[in-house]
């Protein structure tokens, strides 16, 4: 219901597009004022051009029942990422993160002493990269809590790394490893479920420490564009894996106008999280591929840097690029292709 007069727009729901497509429609035309602005909207941070340096602006909001359920996630715990996906938007720019502010919508449900908690995450997420808190704004909440950050960095102008460089016959590179973060959210919900049911059982998360440690504490790899810098290698494309590889991926593609090839043997998957997945039922590849939030970066690089990045134990190459008329490839064990998809691809014929 509303005062104002909108009978005459028409109802589009939002999940018969989805975000990305929302976006477009809600900023397509924006035309810039500002003369510096080299990137605004479609990239993991806003670029913009004050000399030598660029300053580089991001946004992330997390929503209580949508990003986080505090029955398994320690309000420390819930801080600390808050800031680090952030500042993860920063690393994909090939940046440095060097500010940023703290918006808060709470509900009366929440005690001082708790918010307490939220803020030692904070301020050590702060300490840990290096960063000020300068401002933010808090205000309340009707239902639960979110929190919004927003990252500002900096980036010598000739390091930036954009979504859209990537070349035909680039390496595609990722750092770390993929699919934990999913996992451990997947074990949590279990076990939460399991309490419902019986409150006396104590949880079972022996032995699954590090994708506990993946979905709770979540580490912006800030070290690895320090890493690339000593190497003196400059990606031509990187994004942050926030919603899973064939995303990002999939976005690398849209921006470069090239094809993406990813080998399924190549993905880098913790051992003990492939045991996890084993136990959960579930197909650790297609966690990779779809779970998200692990906050590694995924970049391409010309062939000629294969020597600095083949025995880096941080870096795998897990395919490469290829004309835009290849399309955007999974090639299975088998040799097989399929189609990349943002949900995966249709595993039904494997
Ligand atoms: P990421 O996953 O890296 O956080 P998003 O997918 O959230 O990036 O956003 C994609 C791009 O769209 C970014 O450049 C972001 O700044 C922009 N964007 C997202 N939401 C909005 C919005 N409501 N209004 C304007 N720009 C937006
Ligand atoms: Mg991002």
């Amino acid at each position: 219901m509303s005062l104002f007069d909108e009978k005459n727009l028409k109802n589009t729901s939002i999940s018969e597009i989805g975000e990305f497509a929302l976006i477009d429609i809600l900023t397509k035309d924006i035309e810039y004022k500002n003369k510096n602005i080299i990137k605004g909207i479609g990239d993991d941070a806003a670029v913009i051009d004050v000399g030598k340096k660029s300053i580089l602006v991001s946004t992330d909001m997390l929503i209580e029942g949508v990003h986080f359920d505090l029955s398994y996630t320690p309000l420390k715990h819930l801080g600390y990422k808050a800031v680090s996906v952030n500042i993860s938007d920063i690393c994909s720019m090939n940046g440095q993160a060097k500010y940023i502010t703290v918006g808060l919508a709470l509900s009366n449900r929440f005690s001082v002493e708790s918010l307490e908690e939220l803020y030692l995450g904070i301020r050590l997420a702060c300490e840990r990269y290096g960063v000020d808190l300068i401002g933010g704004d808090t205000t309340s909440s009707t239902t639960g809590l979110a929190i919004s950050i927003t990252a500002v960095g900096e980036v010598k102008g000739n390091s930036i790394t954009y979504r859209n460089g990537a070349k035909i016959n680039d390496l595609l590179v990722v750092s770390g490893d993929l699919g934990s973060a999913y996992l451990g959210l997947q074990l949590l919900k279990r076990e939460k479920g399991i309490f419902i049911e019986t409150p006396n059982i104590q949880p079972d998360l022996a032995g699954n420490d590090y994708v506990l440690q993946r979905q709770l504490k979540v580490e912006a790899r800030v070290d690895i564009v320090e890493k690339l810098r000593k190497l003196k290698l400059k990606p031509t494309s990187m994004i942050d894996i926030s919603d899973g590889l064939s995303s990002e991926a999939l976005h690398i593609s849209k921006e470069s106008k090239v094809g993406v090839q990813i080998y399924e043997n190549k993905i880098p998957i913790d051992t003990t999280a492939i045991n996890l997945s084993e136990e959960l039922n579930l197909n650790p590849i297609l966690c990779a591929l779809n779970g998200g939030e692990d906050y590694e970066l995924l970049f391409t690089v010309d062939q000629k840097a294969y020597k600095k990045i083949k025995d880096d134990v941080d870096f795998t190459i897990i395919g490469h690029i290829s004309e835009e008329s290849v399309g955007n490839n999974f090639i299975a064990q088998d040799g097989s292709a399929h189609k990349l998809t943002a949900q995966g691809w249709d595993s039904t014929n494997l």
